[in-house]
């Protein structure tokens, strides 16, 4: 920790293409010095932006939003060449930006207090900005997580310093860009590519800095959290997943196939939300590895800037060590039930797995993988199928596939999970909640009462006794 922050010289880090394993930009990786220069002008850049009236901030985030719909096609291609996102996904990521920008443009002049009745006066309540508020976002989903901390937290008043992770900096970048061109003054948001150990341990231990949202894994969460308690700094926290995907036997089988392989494979199974536990009733579990089977091998695993690409490759090539551990290295002997296709050569890139664990408690079935590899195993009845969704630290997604609408419900408020989907896998939409259960984080993010994670309320009290 001294020694990281002696460090006084910013150094650069190259972004590589997932695809092609090529350099395709160099960035500069900031030290504390830098960190704290910007954190000093986002500072100094507070109290005229918390001045902006409720209508202008808003009319500028509108801006925002719509420059950002002007570039949807340009931040779709960085994405592409920096993430390795198939195209498909990294337009509705660049779009996801501009919707969650225009939502929350019409916070600031909805941004309510209460009035309390009370003996003796008045008293009103204000939803009060923080100052300075950091986003620290994970490699894996670099545009939208970005967004859903930047734009609530800059309707809300306060002032933003991002840090993109190191891996997929470029889009990041970009939008600071971006919203300078849209109007947006200096230092309101600003784009601080470098390490978590440097320019993300910073924004925990500099006492401007009021709150963290992060968005990563489980374990640089608790050290986050565990850094926060010293200042009392509030914190959100997004974190890993291991969600189940309930097949019960009355529901169609032939849609909760066919779906099942994107709702794990998609983004190649790096996403929290993966459904990387299928769980499958055991009078229709043969019929469903059928079905499952032919949905997997036809995936289609290619060059992702192809408007054909469902899948493309892993991030890293120590990501993908990581990734093939769990199969290839794994001392639980995993069976691999079957496989779809990936292409060979230049590029990180692993085929869609399915794997039959020995039991709840192999690694594969309790570790968040985070790649293409999906675990399957039959339950017997609903309380077995909550139980067997729940037998885990982690509590962020899920689906629930069955046509009696009393079950739904029943295992809907039985799992234990922050976003569950019916009879379909949609976990995150701008307009509704976003967040986890147990291990898998704290707070909410998006909807409409994603202000209150960037606000403190404050009461006051106006006696009018004369
Ligand atoms: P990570 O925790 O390694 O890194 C996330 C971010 O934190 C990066 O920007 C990194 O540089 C920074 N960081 C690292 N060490 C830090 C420190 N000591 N202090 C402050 N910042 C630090 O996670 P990752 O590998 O980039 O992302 C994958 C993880 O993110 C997975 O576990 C995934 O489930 C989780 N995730 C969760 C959600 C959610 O909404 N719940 C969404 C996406 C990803």
């Amino acid at each position: 920790m001294n020694t990281r922050l002696s460090t006084t010289v910013s150094s650069t880090h190259e972004v590589i293409n997932p695809s092609t394993e090529q350099v395709v930009a160099t960035v500069p990786s900031l030290s504390v010095e830098e960190t704290d220069a910007a954190i000093a002008r986002a500072e100094a850049a507070f109290p005229a932006w918390r001045a902006v009236s409720p209508a202008d901030r808003g009319r500028l985030l509108r801006r925002f939003s719509e420059v950002v719909d002007a570039h949807i096609d340009e931040l779709a291609q960085l994405e592409v060449t920096g993430s390795g996102h198939t195209i498909g996904n990294a337009r509705w990521e660049a779009g996801n930006v501009r919707d969650v920008l225009a939502y929350y443009a019409a916070a600031p002049e909805r941004l309510f207090g209460k009035q309390i009745p009370v003996a003796g006066g008045l008293d009103v309540t204000f939803k009060e900005p923080f100052g300075v508020v950091s986003v620290i976002v994970p490699w894996n989903f670099p545009m939208p997580i970005a967004g859903w901390g930047f734009a609530p937290a800059l309707a809300a008043g306060n002032v933003v310093v991002l840090k993109p992770a190191e891996l997929t900096p470029l889009t990041a970048i970009r939008l600071g860009e971006l919203a300078l061109e849209a109007g947006l003054p200096e230092g309101v948001f600003t784009v601080l590519p470098g390490k978590g150990s440097i320019v993300g341990e910073r924004f925990v231990t500099h006492p401007a800095v009021r709150k963290v949202c992060f968005t990563g894994s489980t374990e640089v969460g608790q050290r986050i959290m565990r850094g926060a308690a010293e200042q009392i700094k509030r914190v959100t926290l997004e974190l890993g997943g291991k969600s189940a995907n309930i097949v019960f036997a009355d529901s169609d089988l032939e849609k909760a196939a066919a779906s099942a392989p994107m709702s794990v494979f998609d983004n190649s199974g790096q996403d929290c939300c993966a459904r990387s536990r299928i769980l499958v009733q055991a009078s229709v579990y043969d019929r469903f590895m059928e079905l499952f089977e032919t949905a997997v091998k036809g995936v289609v695993v290619t060059d992702p800037a192809d408007e054909a690409a469902q899948m493309g490759p892993l991030i890293s090539a120590d990501h993908r060590a990581h990734v093939r551990g769990f199969v290839e290295g794994s001392a639980d002997s995993v069976d691999v039930a079957f496989r779809g296709t990936a292409p060979t050569g230049a590029g990180w890139w692993y085929p869609p797995t399915v794997v039959i664990p020995r039991s709840t408690q192999d690694t594969v079935w309790q570790e968040e993988i985070f790649g293409p590899v999906v675990a399957v195993l039959p339950f017997d009845d609903e309380a077995d199928a909550i139980a067997k969704a729940n037998d885990t630290a982690y509590g962020l997604s899920g689906s629930i596939w069955t046509r009696d609408v009393g079950r739904a419900i029943r295992v809907a408020r039985g799992v234990e999970a922050g976003n569950l989907s019916v009879n379909s896998h949609s976990s995150v939409r701008y307009a509704t909640p976003f967040g986890g259960f147990k291990q898998s984080g704290l707070g909410r993010e998006l909807g409409p009462d994603a202000l209150d994670a960037f606000t403190e309320v404050k009461n006051v009290f106006f006696a009018t006794d004369d």
